[in-house]
């Protein structure tokens, strides 16, 4: 009877323990990895919306930094944690719709393999160069550059990166697919160097960008977007600045892996959304240049859907791009 009696107690504790799981999560920290080095824009914007949705889910979200390999190594890592929902990923254009066309042996599926959440924030690119390059505009730059390309010295944050992806493009059009190139570990370590002179010059998402640029240790020759930010508005677009065919936009956001429970989904969503909607976090996203997604794109299914429209489009120059 006793034996009875502990073992229902315990088949009882049991199922009131998974029931009060399934309801609470998240009942322990979550794993945020970030694919690249700290400082960059990816660790930047999920430091910002991290910290809200933090607060939304009552559980710190704890960012991991997981560089290598354009961020791949990072994604890979996620994607193939336990589907429980404790560990999600920040990815963006490269690790999401840029590294399948570049890695043939990709470990992870971003169209089929994994849970989309939502899209975090819009990030226009710009070209950037170390402040002393001799070129005053983007006119000027691309003439130098054509005129003699073993001369410069682009950064990037490895095959398949935002900055390597778009710079392939920048290349592509200007003749110079093989211009030389020193991947970094993300595009903070990149940034580093191209203030100290190091290197000449990146193309990379505003986020980590906009402060230089506005304090004037690095230049921008223009920003690929069809309209000026607000964050830079001095900074004119290709358009105007004489290369209308280089137009390109870049994002950051959030995936789990595949089979995640539903209500963690939801919760992960929901957090997602409440910090895009928060007015402190949406001016820090804003302050960065950073743009400010629609709802549609915030959820799993508009996420889903702009990864695999932008992987359409950067497939064809990526496929046939020097690696
Ligand atoms: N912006 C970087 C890239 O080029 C990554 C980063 O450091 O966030 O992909």
């Amino acid at each position: 009877m006793k034996k009875l009696a502990l073992g229902l107690a315990a088949a009882m504790s049991l199922a009131f323990a998974g029931g009060a799981n399934a309801q609470a999560y998240p009942t322990k920290p979550v794993t945020m990895i970030v694919p690249f080095a700290a400082g960059g824009p990816t660790d930047i914007i999920a430091r910002i919306v991290g910290d809200h949705m933090s607060k939304t889910l009552g559980q710190q979200i704890v960012i991991e930094n997981v560089a290598g390999a354009g961020g791949t190594t990072g994604i890979t890592r996620a994607l193939t944690a336990a589907p429980d929902g404790y560990t999600i990923a920040m990815g963006h254009l490269g690790t999401f719709s840029a590294a399948p066309a570049t890695y043939p042996g990709l470990k992870y599926d971003p169209f089929a393999g994994m849970q989309a959440i939502g899209l975090a924030g819009g990030t226009p690119i710009l070209i950037v160069a170390r402040k002393t390059l001799e070129a005053p505009d983007l006119k000027a730059f691309v003439a130098a550059v054509k005129a003699n390309p073993d001369k410069f010295n682009e950064a990037h944050a490895g095959l398949g990166s935002v900055s390597w992806t778009t710079c392939t493009l920048l290349k592509g059009q200007l003749g110079v697919p093989k211009l030389n190139a020193v991947a970094y570990r993300g595009t903070g370590p990149a940034l580093n160097d191209l203030v100290s002179g190091q290197i000449d010059f990146m193309c990379d998402q505003i986020v980590s960008v906009a402060e230089q640029v506005k304090a004037g240790t690095i230049k921008a020759y223009a920003i690929a977007s069809e309209k000026r930010s607000p964050a830079l508005p001095n900074v004119p677009t290709t358009t105007e600045a004489g290369l209308p065919d280089y137009q390109i936009e870049a994002w950051n956001g959030i995936a789990a892996p595949k089979g995640i429970p539903k209500e963690a989904v939801d919760k992960l969503v929901d957090a997602l959304n409440k910090a895009l909607n928060d007015e402190g976090t949406q001016k820090r996203l804003l302050d960065l240049g950073t743009v400010i997604p629609t709802a549609a794109e915030r959820t799993p299914d508009g996420f889903a859907a702009l990864i695999k429209r932008d992987a359409a489009k950067l497939d064809p120059a990526l496929k046939a791009a020097p690696k």
